[in-house]
């Protein structure tokens, strides 16, 4: 049995979906196990290019099983949309199964988190407003609803009423919003019930079988290290663990079954969102590598908002790998550098005046500065190679000095967005 993880050590969007699309190409099962549809996972394949937001990235071949584990936020009518834009796009048919332990993205989640980002104003957090807030709050408050919940009208009924007498408090006293009741959530849902109902099932029972038969899985992690709640920048994090170590929660897998941790390292930095990032590149010099960046610019996957950039940054990305408990590292996106004299990266931060190698707490990170160095760039094109050693030297120092700084090894180059742009060393 194996279990491999695909985790993010940066930001989020270092490539996560690019690299689980190749790698599932030997998996027979990928596992989604945090967040929602909040995030998007962009994909170059035969079929085109697509932008998965809740589905698994191992949808594109028919051998792959793709599992929503108990730890997603589902959105019933956002995971129904995906798999149909897929199918009406000539992709095959994929095989989808989704935990009846999961829990449901109501529509009041949307709403609050909205209204709340509103209320802020100029101190949001740039929620994507899908609801994952919220979403989670109520699962930890322990108001939230299941899968298997909506196949029950009375529990779900009772389900709904507990959810919204505070909520409605807020609503209407808070938000001066309209109140919500369950008899208007009713109808809906109950339509969504009946369409998912084909891939429901008791995941956790599934794997654990298809784990004593020898299967391999595959857990794709959403957003990086950075947006954990525990070991992220807060207040600024996502509201689901991002780390690997959640992956045998959230998917329902046991945590020694994961031997391998595949740690997805950007090649620079970009973040979304509110919150402080040591490296960022302000201005023109900022403004070209975004357009230079991702496969058509650095804008993100779900809402196309402009992703803020900046050098690659050594003391993020070794605390990243280190709490990912990274076996190996993906290094993404180091085309994207092809045009530069000299690139610069930040190997410490100084902090009150003294310099630290490591990753500060949050409350210190608003005074570091970075401490930088200087590589010099490649000034060509490498999307088309395929071997380490054909890479021009100075691409090779790149790759090896920042594996140095993170003390993991750089397994995999990513050099261009389509499936087959990878270097295995
Ligand atoms: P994810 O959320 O971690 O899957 O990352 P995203 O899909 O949000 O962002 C990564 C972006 O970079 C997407 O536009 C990918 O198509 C693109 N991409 C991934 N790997 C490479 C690469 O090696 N080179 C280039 N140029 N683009 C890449």
């Amino acid at each position: 049995m194996s279990v491999t993880a695909v985790v993010g050590a940066n930001w989020g969007d270092e490539g996560k979906g690019k690299l689980t699309d190749f790698l599932a190409a030997h998996s027979d099962i990928v596992i989604r196990y945090q967040g929602g549809n909040n995030a998007g996972h962009t994909i170059i394949n035969e079929y085109g290019k697509f932008a998965l937001h809740l589905l698994p990235s191992g949808v594109f071949y028919p051998h792959v099983t793709n599992v929503l584990g108990p730890g997603v936020a589902l959105n019933i009518g956002g995971f129904l949309h995906e798999r149909e834009e897929l199918v009406s796009r000539g992709v095959p048919e994929p095989k989808l199964l989704v935990s009846a332990r999961a829990e449901v993205v109501m529509p009041y989640h949307k709403l609050l988190d909205a209204y709340e980002e509103e209320r802020l104003g100029k101190r949001s957090f740039g929620s994507t407003k899908a609801g994952i807030a919220p979403f989670y709050a109520d699962k930890y408050l322990k108001i939230g609803v299941q899968v298997a919940d909506l196949y029950d009208e009375q529990r779900l009924r009772d389900r709904l009423e507990a959810a919204l007498a505070p909520k409605n408090v807020l609503m209407e006293h808070f938000y001066h919003r309209p109140r919500i009741t369950p008899d208007e959530l009713l109808p809906d849902l109950k339509r969504d019930a009946e369409r998912i109902e084909p891939f429901v099932c008791d995941t956790t029972f599934y794997l654990h079988d298809a784990l004593n038969d020898g299967k391999s899985i595959l857990l794709e992690g959403q957003l990086g290290a950075l947006r954990d709640p525990d070991h992220g920048i807060y207040p600024y994090p996502t509201s689901s663990s991002t780390l690997a170590g959640f992956g045998a929660v959230g998917a329902g897998v046991p945590p020694h079954a994961i031997q391998r941790i595949v740690a997805v390292v950007k090649a620079y930095s970009s973040c979304v969102g509110a919150g402080p990032f040591v490296t960022e590149i302000e201005g023109p010099e900022g403004d070209e590598l975004r357009e230079r960046g991702g496969d058509m610019g650095e804008y993100g996957a779900t809402t196309g908002r402009p992703r803020r950039m900046g050098w690659f940054d050594a003391v993020a990305t070794r605390y990243g790998c280190m709490v990912q408990g990274a076996t190996e590292v993906a290094l993404t996106l180091l085309d994207v550098l092809g045009y530069l004299d000299e690139i610069p990266i930040c190997v410490a931060y100084e902090i009150d005046g003294e310099r630290t190698e490591n990753f500060p707490v949050p409350a210190k990170l608003d005074r570091a500065t970075p401490v930088w160095e200087h590589l010099p760039g490649w000034k060509c094109d490498i999307t088309a190679l395929r071997s380490f050693d054909d890479l021009p030297d100075e691409a090779k120092n790149y790759v090896l000095r920042v594996e140095e700084l993170i003390r993991v090894p750089v397994k995999w180059v990513s050099v261009g967005p389509r499936r087959e742009a990878m270097i295995e060393r």
